[in-house]
């Protein structure tokens, strides 16, 4: 049997999704169980997108509308493109599969960084192109290194801002200067799943790239603060061209009717954005100064994770904190990403991480 695998698919390992609640509480007994772990939104969805869940589930013989025509309008009067400019995905992951299958052949090289969200590699190797790999400088996208990377042979070059799981941004004038030495025939993937959790006035605006008519694409999500993890729904705004060419190989029916109804409900709903955004602001503060109370530093961040050093192997801190009922993210090393909760789940994995960190002097000091 793995002789009949091409060896780009047999080189990937397979995605580790974060532990299910459910499947935690089953094995360890816990009544209580935390998850920090995949940056989903504490507050759940708007309750105006719970409302229109309700309402669509009549339909739920009907297929889809396949061309999202409503919430694809919506999308396009928000960010003042035409509807042509927008596209639909299972999530936006689909859309970056999309982007792989439709601009790579074999060979053909996508540059991303060594440290970001884990499906651009992925997807380009899923389809035999070339990943060229960029480290970070001081946990952040380094873009002069990156546009060196560019060779004939580059057709996409993605751009994790803010970067997933660094939390770090780019600011305008550096994507700027990258911008300025992009050829036109290299797609800018500007993955932006973090977009509205930023306060950082110097943030660039991506979807001016492609109001220009730049080979530039914004990738956004339901997923993160829309707290529409669960029904899979993210878009795409590029040149109508661009959006053309993904539509040729987009499944017709991609985005179901429940997640197409509540996610327009939820782009209306501006309050309980704005409500997400005060609400992860407040936690990261107590996440940080818990943080810094444990002589632990997080990497400033403008997303609703923090991401740090625990200075000690991440994964004896990952399994410690899963058995106090805490689910967490250990992405390599000693590093471990924690999504911003509400108060109680913050105060709740501070009080279960000092423990760990307590627990594991300990040894020390016997040995001593
Ligand atoms: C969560 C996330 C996404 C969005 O995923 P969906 O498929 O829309 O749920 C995309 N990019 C990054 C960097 C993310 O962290």
């Amino acid at each position: 049997m793995g002789l009949l695998v091409h060896p780009d698919i047999r080189s990937l390992s397979p995605y580790v999704p974060g532990k299910p609640v459910e499947e935690l509480q089953r094995e360890l007994g816990l009544t209580r169980v935390i998850k920090l772990a995949s940056n989903e939104n504490p507050l759940g969805p708007s309750p105006k997108a719970m409302a229109a869940l309700s309402g669509a589930q009549t339909a739920l013989h009907r297929y889809p509308d396949g061309g999202g025509t409503q919430l694809r309008q919506a999308i396009a009067d928000r960010w003042k493109v035409a509807g042509d400019q927008v596209i639909l995905g299972n999530g936006s992951d689909e859309i970056l599969g999309l982007l792989a299958r439709t601009f790579l052949t074999p060979g053909d090289e996508a540059i991303m960084a060594d440290h970001t969200f884990v499906i651009y590699k992925m997807e380009v190797t899923a389809v035999h192109g070339k990943p060229v790999v960029v480290p970070l400088v001081d946990w952040t996208h380094d873009l002069e290194s990156m546009a060196r990377a560019i060779t004939p042979r580059t057709k996409l070059l993605f751009l994790c801002n803010p970067n997933n799981p660094t939390g770090t941004m780019v600011s305008a004038e550096a994507v700027e200067r990258l911008m300025a030495r992009v050829p036109e025939d290299v797609i800018v993937v500007f993955d932006e799943a973090y977009f509205e959790y930023v306060r950082n006035p110097r943030f660039p605006d991506a979807m001016a790239y492609v109001k220009q008519g730049r080979s530039a694409i914004v990738l956004r999500t339901f997923s993160k603060i829309y707290g529409l993890a669960g029904l899979r729904i993210g878009y795409g705004v590029s040149t109508s061209e661009i959006i053309g060419y993904l539509n040729r190989i987009r499944p017709p029916f991609n985005v179901n009717s429940l997640a197409q109804k509540s996610s327009l409900a939820a782009l209306g709903d501006d309050e309980h954005v704005a409500k997400s955004r005060a609400t992860n602001a407040a936690g990261m503060e107590q996440l940080e100064q818990g943080l810094r109370a444990l002589g632990v530093t997080p990497i400033p961040s403008e997303t609703n994770f923090l991401y740090f050093d625990a200075k000690r192997d991440g994964r004896s801190v990952f399994d410690a904190l899963l058995r106090e009922g805490i689910i967490v993210r250990h992405i390599e090393g000693t590093m471990i990403r924690v999504t911003i909760g509400l108060a109680d789940e913050n105060a709740a994995f501070l009080q279960a991480f000092k423990k760990v960190l307590d627990g594991a002097r300990q040894p020390i000091v016997r040995e001593l």
